[in-house]
């Protein structure tokens, strides 16, 4: 059946989420000139701007701050005493600025004439959707419906709470255990020890981020450790029980137990495909569960498209956003060949210190070219930001070259810095820089990131 003829409102364009991949995907539609509807079931902004992204940078630059003040500024002479962090106030202010950034996204759809509507969405059949019992029609619909945060199916694992549950915390948990390995498990246990919780990190293999360059790893343990996070690896959680005084017990399958007023689980997410009604139409799924998609992130079936976490190829809000905003020239702006090259996309931990990263690992390396054809020039030194501290963190850098040329086909860094030192390596990166090109590039001194174009 043509849905086009039947009894629904009709647009060009049907974008179902409004996070990060779908807002960028409607706007850019909208601004050429296609007639769009975005439907958000919850807020607009999605993870990035309500649960994930914005309000965990205002946390890590809380805890930053507190800690410059309390580990450097006596040594510069900065008499400064720090008497309380007020939890409540930092929360009331980061979701004051949270509200002003959803005005924002109003302001910037109304302006690209893009209806939104708030409900869930479902599939009627392959061009129509139903909202709140009304229909909606388009030729071209879009998938942007993220994901969700897992845990495991194990006894007491509903008295942890996610990511989101962390963002609705009222008050600092006195002592908090994050169980997990990921981003999120490395930056709620950096944020909650850096504002003065007493924090474990738990976590079922050897280490923590190992699909990160060892040195990142091995580095962000050590800081960990040495600032008083309690590291308790090889600990795979069997059971959570909850005690009187509402304080918790996390019960390893070899027996050990960590005693918490908090557990987060922090173990990976998974893509919102359910109550979608996929089975109305061709899409089909991954092993994962995830939607499958070509490069141009069409799906399955011909006129749905799907982006962002909801097909988990790289999670991260960026990705969502260039894969979204491709998609619309490529569908409204005749730009048929446009696509995102998912090779090469530079990331940050917000650990503390930060963690910046683009491509290979060492390992990845030397398993894709052989050994023999990969040079790796490292650097571990004290920023000066630390000179007068009483309390240094290092940082450390590491280049993967390949080949005679030397081509860099890893950076990779932990130190403080890291976050916003990363961006301009990554142009250089992605447009094939050698370690040649970055030696001829004079450096910029005394600052952290000089030590990548001066490495010997
Ligand atoms: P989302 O932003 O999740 O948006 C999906 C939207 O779809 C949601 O609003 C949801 O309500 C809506 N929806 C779902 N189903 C339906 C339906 N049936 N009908 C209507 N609406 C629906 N990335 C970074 O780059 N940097 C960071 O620092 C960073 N920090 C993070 C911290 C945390 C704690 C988390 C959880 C994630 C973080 N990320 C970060 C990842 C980033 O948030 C995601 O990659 C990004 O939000 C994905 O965008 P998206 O558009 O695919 O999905
Ligand atoms: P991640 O995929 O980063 O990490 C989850 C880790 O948890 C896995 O790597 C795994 O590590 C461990 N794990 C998986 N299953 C289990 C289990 N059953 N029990 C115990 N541990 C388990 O997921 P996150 O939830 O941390 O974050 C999701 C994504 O969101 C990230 O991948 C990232 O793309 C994005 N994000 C980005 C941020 C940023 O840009 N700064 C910040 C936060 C999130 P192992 O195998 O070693 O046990």
């Amino acid at each position: 059946m043509n849905n086009l003829e039947n009894n629904s409102e009709k647009y060009d364009y049907i974008v179902i989420g409004g996070g990060s991949g779908g807002i960028a995907s409607a706007n850019r539609a909208g601004m050429h000139g296609a007639k769009v509807l975005l439907i958000e079931g919850n807020e607009i902004g999605g993870t990035c701007v309500n649960v994930g992204c914005v309000p965990k940078k205002v946390m890590w630059s809380a805890g930053n701050l507190k800690q410059s003040i309390e580990q450097e500024a006596a040594g510069y002479g900065l008499d400064v005493t720090l008497s309380a962090v007020v939890f409540k106030k930092l929360v009331a202010n980061r979701e004051a600025y949270i509200e002003r950034l959803h005005g924002a996204y109003l302001n910037g759809l109304a302006s690209n004439h893009v209806t939104l509507i708030y409900g869930y969405a479902s599939f009627v059949d392959e061009q129509t959707v139903v909202v709140e019992g009304k229909k909606y029609t388009a030729p071209h619909i879009l998938l942007a419906t993220g994901g969700h945060a897992l845990q495991p199916a194990i006894p007491g694992a509903e008295f942890g709470i996610d990511s989101n549950g962390f963002f609705a915390l009222e008050q600092l948990p006195k002592r908090a255990v994050v169980l997990g390995a990921g981003y999120i498990a490395v930056e709620l246990a950096g944020v909650l020890h850096s504002l003065g919780s007493e924090v474990q990190l738990a976590f079922r293999h050897e280490t923590v981020l190992r699909t990160f360059d060892a040195m990142l790893s091995e580095e962000l343990v050590t800081n960990y450790q040495k600032n008083g996070i309690q590291m308790h690896a090889e600990f795979t959680a069997k059971e959570i029980i909850k005690k009187q005084n509402n304080s918790y017990t996390v019960v390893a399958e070899d027996g050990r137990k960590i005693q918490a007023d908090c557990v987060i689980w922090a173990i990976g997410r998974g893509p919102n495909t359910k109550q979608l009604g996929l089975d109305k139409t061709q899409i089909e799924l991954d092993e994962k569960g995830q939607i499958k998609v070509d490069k141009f992130q069409n799906t399955t079936q011909e006129g749905i498209y799907a982006i962002g976490d909801v097909v988990g190829k790289v999670e991260l809000t960026p990705v969502a956003i260039a894969a979204g905003r491709r998609l619309s020239e490529r569908l409204f702006n005749d730009k048929e060949n446009l696509y995102l090259d998912y090779e090469n996309v530079a990331t940050v931990v917000f650990s503390h210190p930060a963690i910046g990263t683009i491509g290979l690992t060492e390992k990845e390396a030397e398993a894709s070219y052989g050994k023999e054809n990969i040079k790796v020039y490292r650097s571990t030194f004290t920023p000066m930001q630390y000179a007068l501290a009483d309390e240094k963190t290092t940082c450390s850098m590491k280049l993967v070259c390949m080949g005679e040329t030397e081509k860099i086909i890893g950076l990779h860094g932990i130190g403080v810095g890291m976050d916003e030192i990363l961006q301009g390596f990554a142009v250089a990166i992605k447009m094939g820089a050698t370690k040649a090109d970055f030696d001829q590039t004079v450096a910029i001194h005394p600052t952290i990131a000089e030590e990548f174009v001066t490495m010997r």
